[in-house]
């Protein structure tokens, strides 16, 4: 007899000692499975774990807040009984994506002011925009809505850098997304702070608020070296390092900010900060496309995470972020879609094909940035450039149960050589059925269960009112 079924045997005899010999094979069965609160079973299950195992078919079993098991469904079958089960037939079941770089309010701006190069857009739309409206109740708004996009495209994690966080973490939590987010801090008066000091002041009450938070993880936010001084930026690193909390920061994002960098005798942003003593764990940089090989060197000692957000970089025209490069490096490289105004959405697996798509065309060579790399990028690799890889971002055990289901059975799908080529070639956010973060179902066969769309759709339409009355001006 196999050591488990005669473990099952005697555990079934000690259970019921009284019924005359011995168990139905069924009774030994059921006195061994554990409950869990929920399997997914019958779904291709892409892992992104150690050995990058692809179970077809496969089985997640979830249990509180954690994955408890990652299997073939027999084997979940007879080591669990379920009190929620979730057909996953026809779809893959992966680890939920994990957005990197992002203003999630700014999805109230999406499609404001198109077509512009990044300072001018920020300065004749966004930045007056900003001035005029962002309250807690814009912030509120713009984070639900962008909540909603973004369970429904199977991001189960995003980074956020804006005003009033309280209020982003607050939605998100309400909404059960997981969030690394931060109070952006702004030399010029912003919303919700007139002075730098005041946005420090700000920063580290969003973070005694929620530090520990099972879902918020706070963290920094100084904005840039171009809207930053340095006393300022090392101020900001230096509460970041008080608190042990991550550092978010624009990085080397467009030419323009080369040049401020020379104007203070360095001769990129990463040298700039390299100088402040600014660069170290956990700082991510957003973008990273103007950097040398130096510079990536740099930003691989000192254990900086990197956030690509090639849709972002392309309709700003900033240029192309040497992706290739910091990989060969070994710089933890994450994807973003960084807010909508400049994507226009949050579809993480846009920005997936995108990353593809832009690496082989920029080197003219197909085999640069593979799917399973790109993947990577979303999953695992985001989790690492957040700091956060013993917690999220692959299917496996002891884990966070943070994972979504696709659909790959429609017309668009069939058929499905390979499953990790169609996650990045194939699948759009709409495709997503089901999310799940921290153990909690957000969606279910794409019903949100923790936002009422059609009021939050509703509302956000209502501040669009306010924001085209505001910019009226710049669009003439
Ligand atoms: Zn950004």
């Amino acid at each position: 007899m196999p050591a488990r079924r005669f473990l099952a045997f005697a555990l079934a005899a000690i259970l019921w000692p009284g019924v005359a010999g011995p168990a139905t094979s069924a009774q030994a069965q059921a006195a061994v499975r554990k409950r869990v609160a929920l399997v997914i079973t019958n779904a291709t299950v892409v892992t992104v774990d150690g050995a990058r195992r692809i179970l077809a078919p496969g089985a997640v079993a979830i249990d509180g807040t954690d994955i408890v098991g990652v299997d073939t469904p027999a084997a979940i079958a007879a080591a669990f009984q379920p009190r929620q089960t979730i057909d996953g037939t026809g779809q893959i079941v992966m680890p939920g994506l994990i957005n990197t770089h992002g203003h999630a309010p700014m999805v109230l701006f999406r499609g404001l002011g198109s077509d512009l190069n990044l300072m001018d857009w920020l300065q004749q739309y966004i930045f007056p925009a900003e001035a005029k409206l962002v309250t807690p109740a814009f912030v509120r708004t713009g984070t639900q809505l962008a909540a909603l996009e973004m369970i429904r495209s199977g991001t189960t994690t995003f980074t956020d850098m804006y005003y009033f966080e309280e209020e982003v973490a607050r939605a998100a939590s309400e909404a059960g997304l997981r969030g690394v987010l931060a109070e952006t801090i702004v030399k010029f008066p912003v919303p919700g702070a007139k002075t730098p000091e005041e946005g420090l002041a700000r920063n580290e009450r969003f973070i005694k608020a929620w530090k520990g938070n099972a879902l918020i993880t706070p963290a920094v936010a100084p904005h840039a070296i171009y809207t930053l001084d340095g006393p300022t930026l090392r101020a900001a690193r230096e509460l970041s390092k008080r608190h042990d909390v991550p550092t978010l920061i624009h990085l080397a994002e467009s030419r323009d900010e080369t040049k401020i960098a020379e104007e203070r005798r360095a001769s990129s942003p990463v040298a700039y900060l390299e100088g402040l003593g600014f660069l170290g764990p956990g700082v991510v940089g957003a973008h990273g496309v103007w950097v040398s090989d130096a510079d990536i060197q740099v930003l691989k000692m000192r254990n900086v995470g990197i956030s690509h957000n090639p849709e972002s970089n392309m309709k700003t025209a900033s240029g192309v972020a040497p992706i290739p490069k910091y990989l060969r490096a070994g710089v933890s490289i994450g994807l973003g879609t960084d807010g909508a105004a400049s994507n226009n959405d949050l579809d993480m697996f846009e920005a997936m094909r995108v990353a593809a798509l832009l690496a082989k065309h920029e080197s003219a060579d197909p085999s640069t940035l593979t799917a399973r790399t790109v993947l990577e990028m979303a999953t695992i690799r985001g989790a690492r450039a957040l700091g956060m890889e013993g917690r999220i971002g692959s299917l496996e055990p002891r884990k966070r149960a943070d994972l979504i289901t696709v659909s790959v059975s429609g017309a668009r799908q069939t058929p499905m050589y390979d499953p990790i080529s169609h996650l990045v070639y194939v699948i759009h956010g709409d495709d997503v059925r089901n999310t799940v973060v921290n153990g909690k179902v957000l969606m279910r066969d794409r019903n949100v269960l923790t936002l009422d769309a059609t009021a939050v759709i509703a509302e956000a339409r209502s501040w669009a009112a306010k924001v085209r009355a505001a910019v009226k001006p710049a669009a003439n």
